[in-house]
């Protein structure tokens, strides 16, 4: 006799359609999920993209550090442009 089940047991973890997310910033809501509790470090409550505040989550600073970079970078290309357009000038010239 061939016994064949579709959903196979032990493949499907446990679903928990009330599933507890508790944020780090205190806010809590019920999520479908396999875990039954999940903690997160930012939610939709407290994520700098909802909440339109600049909140660092970076303790390392890394945030900063990526725009000095970025701010750098464009310094040298704006340089670069003007030593280009002063160039292009000095040939037309000719
Ligand atoms: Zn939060």
């Amino acid at each position: 006799m061939l016994m064949y089940s579709y959903m196979k047991k032990g493949i499907h973890p446990k679903y928990y359609p009330n599933a507890t997310v508790k944020c780090a910033c205190g806010n809590t809501f019920k999520v479908g999920s396999t875990r039954e509790y999940i903690e997160i470090e930012v939610c939709s409550k407290c994520h700098p993209f909802y909440t339109g505040k600049e909140k660092l989550v970076d303790t390392a600073g890394r945030v900063e550090k990526f725009k000095e970079r970025l701010a750098k970078k464009r310094e040298y290309r704006t340089k670069k442009e003007k030593e280009k357009a002063r160039k292009s000038k000095r040939k037309s010239k000719k």
